[in-house]
């Protein structure tokens, strides 16, 4: 079977209603003539260049497409004389030298480019070979120190501290990982677990506007990927002697920080770019792809949809969040207490503890917040007023020897004294008949 992979790439220049674009198309061995042809018909302008770029063996499509876009990342690609030339440029991919820092690597020749051999430059040099005819002297000069400055390896910083860290990846390169706090679910930010004791954030740039960062082995002088600016990240790297890991392996048994939410009930890690998997070490978690604790959720824990949990008031079992009930000046009940324990006021329907439960007339229960009072004649409490439309409510009456009674137990077995004013029981059945 034919292979179906990109051989390489068209790049031209597209007009829309939004004005001209540059347009990459890949091709591959079987469409290469239909898509010439169809970027032909499309190019308003039919003096626009088409650039062609063959694919070297073995390169895929996004090596490739990241060899095109590589020259795009250096300080040129912001000015005009580069930016309207990619005719120029793209067959050189003119990048940061590696080996000879401040220089130019790019490729002489597309015979070169096939086998991948890159020529170091200084790059005035290459602006006055190559722009010669659209640069003066000046500009070239100065386009030559901007070169420069941004080749020369950055300072690198290398931090174990947790405030520092949280400081880096919140403020520095998106990622996502790279939001403040509050933005996860878990008890901290989870980039904090960095701050050792084998693992550390390694930044170029000021803390609070890191230009790029990357985990690395301070011991081992490794690194795994680069979030930000990749080359200048890379460049100070390599200037403190780190080499990129060939295999997330290497980075097997590094020791993080634990740090377990318990209201969550789980681990707040981050997205771990080597491991899907850490290990509970005790005091530390260790990166091992057998462990138990899956560092892949951009949440921030360990879980794909942590749930927030507390202690029962009553009994101290940890409770989900959503099945805690509120118990008026009790606290949160877990499911179990709440049957066991409460009662809904039939007034107020506030949930209440049955210690507080006051029985009324026709089994009605009433908590503390209800407005009721205490009947002494018949041990039952009844509501002096109430919420509820057409509800019956009750007056008490004073007794002269100090006790309460509803109305209508005092019609029927008491009365009033006109002389004195006070309220007193029958002392007996004849006496309420005689009166
Ligand atoms: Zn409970």
């Amino acid at each position: 079977m034919q292979t179906q992979n990109p051989v390489g790439l068209f790049f031209f220049r597209h007009h829309n209603i939004y004005g001209a674009l540059d347009q990459r198309l890949f091709y591959t061995e079987d469409s290469r003539r239909d898509v010439e042809q169809s970027v032909r018909a499309h190019l308003l302008d039919p003096d626009a260049p088409l650039i062609e770029v063959k694919a070297r063996d073995g390169v895929d499509i996004n090596t490739l497409l990241e060899e095109v876009r590589t020259p795009l990342t250096t300080p040129w690609a912001e000015h005009q004389f580069f930016m309207h030339n990619y005719d120029r440029w793209v067959l050189h991919m003119p990048t940061l030298s590696v080996k000879h820092p401040g220089l130019v690597s790019y490729y002489q020749s597309e015979e070169k480019r096939g086998r991948n051999i890159r020529t170091p430059i200084k790059p005035g040099r290459y602006l006055k070979k190559f722009f010669g005819e659209l640069l003066d002297e000046e500009t070239i000069q100065s386009l030559a120190i901007e070169w420069e400055t941004w080749a020369t390896p950055p300072e690198l910083n290398v931090t174990q501290d947790a405030d520092e860290i949280e400081t880096v990846y919140r403020d520095g390169p998106h990622s996502c990982m790279a939001y403040s706090a509050s933005h996860f679910e878990g008890c901290c930010h989870p980039a904090r677990v960095y701050a050792g004791p084998d693992l550390a954030i390694a930044y170029i740039g000021p803390k609070n506007d890191a230009a790029g960062r990357v985990v690395v082995w301070p011991e081992k002088k490794i690194y795994s990927t680069i979030y930000g600016d990749i080359h200048r990240t890379k460049a100070a790297l390599h200037a403190a002697g780190y080499k990129e890991i060939e295999n997330n392996e290497e980075f097997d048994g590094a020791r993080i920080r634990s740090i377990y939410d318990s209201r969550l009930g789980c681990y707040v890690v981050p997205y771990l770019d080597t491991h899907d998997y850490a290990e509970d070490a005790g005091q530390y978690l260790v990166l091992d792809d057998s462990g138990g604790i899956h560092c892949r959720w951009t949440n921030g824990t360990n879980v794909e949809d942590p749930e927030p949990s507390s202690d029962c008031d009553e009994c101290g079992d940890n409770t989900p969040d959503s099945n805690l009930s509120y118990v008026r000046d009790h606290g949160e009940f877990c499911p179990h207490c709440v049957e066991t324990y409460t009662f809904l006021c039939d007034e107020t329907f506030n949930r209440h503890h049955t210690d507080e439960r006051n029985e009324g007339p026709q089994e009605q229960e009433y908590g503390p917040d209800a407005n009721t009072f205490y009947c002494d004649a018949t041990d039952t409490f009844y509501l002096a007023s109430t919420r509820h439309p057409h509800r019956r409510t009750y007056s008490s009456v004073a007794m002269s020897n100090g006790e309460t009674w509803v109305d209508f137990h005092f019609d029927a077995h008491g009365y009033h004294d006109a002389v004195t004013g006070e309220n007193h029981p029958y002392t007996s059945e004849e006496e309420r008949l005689a009166a």
